[in-house]
């Protein structure tokens, strides 16, 4: 079996380790400083402790962060990780480097139970939750292999956030503390595919934290089939809940919309949008759909995407369209299955 790996684990635990080894209680904190401030992962370049030190620390923990991590790096510069868990599963999580930006999107669980039609990982079944811890695994991860930590962090990867709560918000908790990485909370986005009660809690939370909502279409009997949840949360209950978070937070919220050609494209699609967003302050992000192996849906044209937008913005309703990264390396929205 191979050795278990330092990160992450908290401070507090990490302070007792390294006093049951003899060493005293600040050498922790030096530690953690060269780890969470300098990004350094090897003991021997931890040059404020004695080569004693380093070796002894070097001896009890053989490994800050797990090895078995397979890299793809994409065109633009996209980097898809996948790391293999204790237990053999695998998770994916996605590096987006920009001009001005690092985005790390992360996932909260392996698979995921929605089973949205035009999702990779919904065709994966869902498997499991994902720790505070193993999410944290996956944020250092990318540190290490970025060189550098994030601007921002997305939950968008594998999973439904609002599913595995109390993992993502323990470890929204762990990237925020100064004593980590000391992100701010409004760096972070939590996107749902529309779990109200979900969207609640993050209302009543302390902080910033930023809401993205899967919506792809606004008429019950359309989402019900794109993202089967709605059968359960219709729309109604999913604004709702909306409304609070905005009315408790005063934060934009984001809608995500995944065109697909003939399915979601339509002037009627867009007008229901319209109405969906009256009153809401809200903007939409259009998303360019990725086409995977054996899926039957096709992105919008052009044509059509415009027309769409068109009638977003004569609404006055803010709209983007998201660039689609790292589809080359099955890393783009929705393409995340652990293969
Ligand atoms: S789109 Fe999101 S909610 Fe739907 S199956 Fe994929 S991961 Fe799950």
């Amino acid at each position: 079996m191979s050795p278990k790996s330092l990160l992450p684990t908290h401070f507090a635990d990490f302070q007792k380790a390294v006093t049951d080894l003899g060493l005293e209680k600040f050498r922790a904190k030096q530690v953690w400083e060269w780890l969470f401030g300098k990004l350094v992962f090897d003991f021997k370049a931890m040059t404020n402790l004695s080569i004693e030190t380093r070796n002894r620390l070097a001896e009890a923990f053989p490994v800050i962060l797990p090895e078995n991590i397979g890299i793809q790096t994409a065109e633009d510069g996209t980097r898809k990780i996948s790391l293999t868990l204790e237990d053999g599963a695998k998770i994916e999580s996605v590096s987006l480097p920009d001009e001005d930006s690092l985005t790390f999107c992360l996932s909260s669980q392996i698979g995921c139970r929605i089973g949205c039609p035009f999702c990779r990982t919904g065709g994966m079944g869902f498997i499991r939750n994902l720790t505070a811890e193993e999410i944290g695994l996956q944020m250092m991860s990318l540190v290490k292999i970025c060189h550098s930590k994030p601007t921002n962090i997305v939950f968008m990867g594998m999973g439904e956030p609002f599913m595995n709560r109390k993992a993502v918000f323990g470890a929204i908790d762990v990237f925020t503390d100064p004593r980590y990485l000391g992100l701010a909370t409004r760096r972070v986005t939590i996107s749902t595919a529309g779990v109200p009660e979900g969207i609640i809690e993050l209302a009543n939370r302390p902080g910033e934290v930023n809401l993205a909502v899967s919506l792809h279409v606004a008429s019950d009997d359309a989402r019900s089939m794109l993202v089967p949840l709605n059968r359960k949360f219709p729309l109604d209950s999913l604004r709702d809940a909306i409304v609070t978070y905005i009315d408790r937070t005063n934060r934009r919220v984001s809608l995500e919309v995944t065109l697909l050609r003939q399915v979601n494209d339509q002037l009627s699609d867009a007008m229901n949008l319209v109405g969906f967003c009256e009153g809401l302050l809200c903007h939409v992000n259009i998303v360019r759909f990725n086409p995977f192996p054996s899926c039957n849906f096709r992105p919008s044209t052009e044509k059509a995407e415009k027309e769409f937008r068109k009638v977003l913005k004569k609404a006055g309703i803010p709209v983007t369209v998201r660039r689609s990264r790292g589809a080359d390396i099955l890393a783009a929205c929705g393409q995340l299955a652990g293969d």
